[in-house]
């Protein structure tokens, strides 16, 4: 029988009842994310200052932040014009005497009583010859009983507040909390591991975080907790890969894989040995029993959509459905297109599934899926809504998964049955932030691009040359070549940007190109305007599409060669490589033009040449990843997770790698955490842990 000890369960108490906080305060906590004890807890500070070192009176030094203990020696308050006020207070030591000031404060008149004991921090100033600290922290005390400064007088913490609490309140309020749990905080990970990894303990750790005797233990409980914040992400990880094998949920798919030979042989191109490698990597994991489970990362135009295609098609030579789901309408419709294209001659019965799509065909897709006569399924996340069955939906099949959460990719899976899972991306994902975000999943890599890689000269345009641009542009339309003129316009509700983006788009045919048909294509525009623009666009009925970043991601046009992007400042690299990807996929290169805003930063002029000299998408999202941390990018706050509030998963890859490690041994010494030592971590993972997962299980 487990059983818990009452303080341990205060963790879990709503934090109203920790002293200061109360039903009104607790709703502006809520506001933090502060539900409970251990969220106070776990309300680290953002920053700490350093009031630990006393000084003397006579040792003050004007224009440095001091600390000093003293008597409060007189105070007086002063009215000034307009209801203004000045509080003076005298304090001394042994060794001289200073003034504080506070100016508008008129309550704390009643703290400065002639003969307390106060500790003082704040900055040193010179008023009339005179040194004097204006509005410093104070904190008082007697002798009577040994306090505990919070305020002063030590390493002192600084928290993220909202409206409503002060600084020094959430500090009260905090305090409070660790007092309600002294003595009392379980351990959440097993003794041998603590003691290997030379961590503190979990109460000193939370002490230590907020009120640290001096930095280097600060900088042990900041290394454990880190630690703790990646551990029981992989320990769910690991745990959940596992249940899923070994309750056999996902379906076995074998030989002979019939309409897969029909297929590869009907394309017009043989696949790259680096395609051919990928889809043997899949095949084993779905003959091997236990299960398709894998990322398959390779860069822009390297092929993955052939691959992903393939695997699907395994799934249907074994009578099962397949899926795909992709982040926009047009790259869904040109997934499907393509595919019923390549599958015209074989009979598998694929269909598109958006949004868009009217209420009855909807519902007649609805019934099919659920009856078993669609055989590959393909859309946008109208694919996860609620009420879609299928008869059996052997694959699962994501791209441009870096677009979609975790907890998307969960929900195409059904109640004890799970389809076989490959999501694909072009963005490369360092390993420690894999090891996080696709834990559970294996990885792949297309290393080679079908045509070796595309030229793509890229080059950076001042505005003034942007005519020349254009002309060179002329050019390309004359020779049937195309092109996408790209500017950083709608994407939002905004009506004035919807204005330009059109008013952008006239200009440009009216004025540069009058004698080549261009199209129009923006995010506000409705499903048919968008899939008409593209197909004229496909089909070479128009030199060129005025666009958006709705061209970003998948979007393939193998005549499209040339590519001018304005203000390309405002967009990620990653974004940038995206939108670049569009061109030189049909083996001839392309040119890109970049033309920034005249007003661009320096560093921002930097982060160009650097993309222009480089077609590498790995060193591309590398930088960016330094440029823009990885929340960013791979939407880690969308990704159902608790958040990470001490942890890096790009500097701290020591220890999530170190993290990954134990818990692979830990699981695998102890599969059900029911061993004595390890009870402890099972404990709190269903205490705790669990109610903050957005996501519990797949399935
Ligand atoms: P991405 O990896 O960016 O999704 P796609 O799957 O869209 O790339 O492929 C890019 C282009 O390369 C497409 O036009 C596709 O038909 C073509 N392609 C894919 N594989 C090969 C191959 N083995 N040989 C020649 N062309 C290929
Ligand atoms: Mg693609």
């Amino acid at each position: 029988m487990e059983k818990f000890s009452n303080i341990n369960e205060t963790l879990g108490m709503s934090s109203q009842f920790v002293k200061g906080v109360g039903p009104s305060r607790q709703i502006l906590l809520e506001r933090l994310g502060i539900h409970n004890v251990e969220d106070l807890l776990m309300h680290y500070p953002r920053g700490y200052y350093d009031r630990s070192n006393m000084t003397k009176i006579c040792d003050i030094e004007v224009n440095s932040e001091i600390t000093f203990k003293g008597v409060i020696l007189v105070a007086s308050l002063r009215k000034l014009r307009g209801g203004k006020t000045i509080l003076r207070a005298a304090v001394g030591d042994e060794t001289g005497r200073i003034n504080l000031v506070f100016f508008n404060q008129p309550f704390l008149k009643q703290r400065f009583r002639q003969g307390d004991k106060v500790i003082v921090s704040g900055m040193v100033n010179l008023y009339r010859g005179e040194k004097q600290i204006t509005a410093p922290e104070c904190e008082f005390y007697s002798d009577d009983f040994e306090k505990e400064f919070i305020h002063t007088g030590r390493i002192v913490p600084v928290y993220p507040l909202t409206a409503g609490i002060s600084q020094r309140m959430m500090r009260k309020i905090i305090k409070a909390a660790l007092e309600k749990c002294k003595g009392g905080i379980e351990e959440n990970m097993p003794v041998s591991l603590i003691n290997s990894m030379n961590f503190p303990g979990r109460e000193k750790a939370f002490w230590d975080i907020h009120y640290p005797p001096a930095f280097n233990y600060l900088d042990e409980a900041v290394r454990r907790l880190k630690f703790e914040e990646v551990f029981f992400i992989h320990l769910l990880l690991k745990k959940r890969r596992k249940k899923i094998r070994e309750m056999n949920l996902r379906p076995k798919i074998s030989p002979p894989y019939n309409f897969l030979k029909k297929f590869l042989h009907s394309l017009p191109f043989e696949l790259t040995d680096a395609q051919k490698k990928v889809l043997y990597e899949i095949r084993e994991d779905l003959e091997s029993g236990k299960g398709l489970g894998r990322l398959l990362q390779g860069d822009v135009g390297s092929g993955k959509t052939i691959v992903g295609l393939a695997s699907m098609i395994m799934a249907v030579d074994n009578g099962y459905q397949a899926a795909m789901m992709v982040p926009t309408e047009i790259l869904a419709r040109q997934h499907f297109e393509k595919t019923k294209a390549y599958l015209r001659d074989l009979p598998i019965n694929v269909q598109f599934l958006i949004g868009a799509v009217k209420k009855t065909a909807k519902e007649k897709i609805y019934s099919d899926l659920e009856l078993g006569n669609i055989d590959i399924i393909i859309g946008t996340q109208a694919l996860i809504q609620e009420g879609i069955s299928y008869k059996q939906l052997g694959l699962a099949v994501i791209d441009e998964q870096h677009r979609f959460g975790v907890k998307q990719r969960a929900s195409l899976g059904k109640k004890n049955e799970l389809p076989h899972f490959l999501v694909m991306t072009a963005t490369p994902i360092p390993r420690s932030l894999a090891q996080i975000v696709y834990g559970d999943l294996k990885l792949s890599i297309i290393d080679k691009m079908p045509f070796g890689r595309r030229e793509v000269k890229t080059k950076i345009v001042k505005e003034n040359d942007r005519n020349k641009c254009y002309s060179f542009a002329r050019e390309y339309f004359k020779k049937g070549m195309q092109a996408f003129l790209v500017s950083p316009l709608v994407e939002d509700s905004d009506k004035s940007d919807l204005k330009a983006a059109v008013s952008e788009f006239e200009k440009l045919q009216r004025d540069v190109f009058p004698d080549f048909p261009l199209g129009l294509l923006h995010g506000r525009m409705s499903y048919e305007e968008k899939s008409k623009a593209v197909e004229m666009f496909a089909k070479g009925e128009i030199s060129a599409l005025v666009t958006t970043t709705v061209i970003e991601v998948g979007l393939d046009i193998p005549n499209a060669s040339l590519l001018i992007i304005n203000n390309p400042e405002r967009y990620g690299l990653a974004q940038l490589h995206q939108l670049r990807g569009r061109i030189g996929r049909g083996g001839n290169g392309g040119v890109c033009y970049l033309i920034p805003g005249e007003d661009i930063s320096v560093s921002s002029l930097k982060r160009l040449n650097f993309f222009a000299n480089t077609n590498d998408g790995f060193e591309v999202a590398e930088k960016d990843l330094q440029l823009r941390g990885p929340g960013e990018i791979w939407g880690l706050r969308q990704s159902g997770y608790p958040v990470f509030r001490l942890l890096n998963p790009i500097s701290d890859n020591a220890i999530v790698t170190r993290s990954w490690e134990e818990s692979d041994k830990l699981l695998e010494a102890d599969p059900a955490l029911r061993e004595q030592e390890n009870r402890v971590v099972a404990n709190y993972f269903r205490l705790y842990y669990k109610p903050k997962m957005e996501i519990a299980e797949i399935g």
